[in-house]
C-alpha cells in the first residue's frame, strides 16, 4: 500500500477547503448544462465569449484537415508549424515587440521565463497577490523571493532603495485574478532604474478586455514601450488555448535556448495556433464586445451596490463579492447553486484568510436580462 493520505483529505473537509468539481456538457457560454441540470454560469474566464465563437471553431476544423491533430513533437524538434510561426508574428505586431513566443499554457510561460532569466543570485520582487505560478516559477528559478503589500507602490519602493548587484525582475500581474482590479502600471514603472532591472507583467485578464484593442494593461495606460516583458494567455479572452511571452529578439532568444517549459514539452496542437489567429482578429477588431462587457459591469455594480453587496474596488469583469469565511462563500455559492446560478467561492489559499469570496465573472456573451436573475439571486442568498 502507499502512504497515507487521508488524514489531508479530512482536514481539508473539516475545513471547508475540500475541492470539488463539477461535469459540464457542452460548449463554454452563460446557459450551460453541469451536473446533469441547466445553469446560468458566472464563473468563466470566457470574457469576450469567443470560446464557442462558430468563425473561431471553423477555422479549428479547416486547420485540423491541414494540420491533424497531435504536433507530434517540441518546437525545437519538429512540432513547430508555419501556423504556430505566423501566430507568433500576429502576436508580435499586436503587442508591439520584435518577437513573441508561443507556450503550451501561461502556468508553463511563466515558469519558463522566470526560471530562464534569473538564478540563486538574483531576485523576484513580486505584488502580493501576483499568480500562482509566477511564485512558482520564483521559487523554480532559486532568486530570492521579495513580495510586497498588493497594489502598494511605496511599499514596492522600498524594496527596490537598494541598487540592484544582480539580476532582478519586478513581477505583477496586470489585472489580478481574484481581486479583478488592474496593477498600478505606470506608478510602478516611474519606481525603478534599470540597472540590472526588468519589469515583467502576466497580462491573462488583461489581453483582449482592456483597451480599445484589447492591447491589455498596457494599452489601457499607454505604457507598452515601459514593459519589458508581456505575457498573456489564450485561454481566456482568446477563447483558445495556450500562451506567449512577447518581448526583444534578445529576450525570446533567450527562452528559445533556455527556458525548460518551452523546450522540454509538446508544442500546442498546429491547429490551435491558427484558430487563435482567427480569435486575435476578432479580438483587434470587435470593440463592441469590450463595449458590452462594460455596460453589463456597470450594470451589475449598480445593482449590487443597491442591494448592498461588498464589491471590490474593480472595472473589469472579474467581480469578487467579498463575504469573508470559507463557510460563509461556500453556503452562498451552494445557495445559488439552488437557483441554478453558478458562482465559485474562492478560498484560502487561492486568497488570504478571512477573504473568502464569490468571485462573479462577465462575458460579452451574457445579456443584460441574465445579469438582472444573478442580482435577483444574489439579493436573497446575501
Ligand atoms: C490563468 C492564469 C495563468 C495561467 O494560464 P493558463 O494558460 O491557464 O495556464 C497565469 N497567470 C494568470 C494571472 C492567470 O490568471
Amino acid at each position: 500500500m502507499m502512504f497515507e493520505l487521508n488524514g489531508f483529505l479530512q482536514q481539508q473537509r473539516e475545513q471547508d477547503l475540500y475541492r470539488t468539481r463539477i461535469t459540464c456538457e457542452g460548449m463554454q457560454a452563460p446557459l450551460q448544462v453541469c451536473e446533469g441540470k441547466p445553469v446560468l454560469s458566472f464563473c468563466s474566464n470566457d470574457y469576450l465569449g469567443l470560446a464557442a465563437d462558430a468563425r473561431i471553431a471553423k477555422t479549428l476544423r479547416d486547420a485540423i484537415e491541414k494540420y491533424g491533430v497531435g504536433s507530434g513533437a517540441a518546437h525545437l524538434i519538429n512540432g513547430h508549424t508555419s501556423a504556430h510561426h505566423a501566430l507568433e508574428e500576429e502576436l508580435a505586431e499586436f503587442t508591439g515587440r520584435e518577437r513573441a513566443l508561443l507556450f503550451s499554457t501561461g502556468y508553463m510561460a511563466n515558469l519558463g521565463v522566470i526560471s530562464a532569466l534569473l538564478g540563486r543570485n538574483d531576485e523576484v520582487i513580486a505584488d502580493k497577490l501576483v499568480h500562482a505560478s509566477l511564485i512558482d516559477a520564483a521559487k523554480l528559478s532559486g532568486a530570492k523571493l521579495q513580495r510586497y503589500q498588493h497594489g502598494d507602490v511605496s511599499a514596492l519602493q522600498s524594496r527596490l532603495e537598494k541598487p540592484a548587484v544582480t539580476k532582478r525582475l519586478i513581477v505583477t500581474d496586470g489585472v489580478f485574478s481574484m481581486d479583478g482590479d488592474i496593477a498600478p502600471l505606470p506608478k510602478i514603472l516611474k519606481q525603478f532604474d534599470k540597472t540590472n532591472s526588468a519589469v515583467l507583467v502576466d497580462d491573462a485578464h488583461g489581453f483582449g478586455v482592456l483597451g480599445k484593442h484589447g492591447g491589455g494593461c498596457v494599452e489601457h495606460f499607454n505604457c507598452n514601450d515601459d514593459v519589458d516583458i508581456l505575457m498573456g494567455t489564450l485561454g481566456k479572452a482568446f477563447g483558445t488555448f495556450g500562451a506567449f511571452v512577447a518581448g526583444s529578439e534578445e529576450l525570446i532568444e533567450t527562452l528559445i535556448q533556455s527556458a525548460r517549459s518551452y523546450i522540454f514539452t509538446t508544442a500546442m496542437p498546429a491547429a490551435i495556433a491558427e484558430a487563435t489567429r482567427t480569435s486575435l482578429k476578432i479580438v483587434k477588431t470587435e470593440n463592441e464586445r469590450r463595449e458590452k462587457l462594460k455596460s453589463l459591469i456597470s450594470q451589475f455594480r449598480t445593482g449590487a451596490r443597491e442591494i448592498g453587496l461588498n464589491l471590490a474596488d474593480s472595472i473589469t469583469p472579474i467581480q469578487p463579492v467579498i463575504v469573508g469565511s470559507s463557510k460563509q462563500a461556500l453556503k452562498m455559492s451552494r445557495a445559488l447553486a439552488e437557483k441554478d446560478i453558478l458562482v465559485t467561492a474562492i478560498r484560502p489559499p487561492t486568497v488570504s484568510k478571512g477573504s473568502a469570496r464569490l468571485r462573479i465573472t462577465f462575458s460579452a456573451a451574457h445579456t443584460e436580462k441574465q445579469v438582472e436573475e444573478l442580482l435577483s439571486a444574489l439579493e436573497l442568498v446575501a
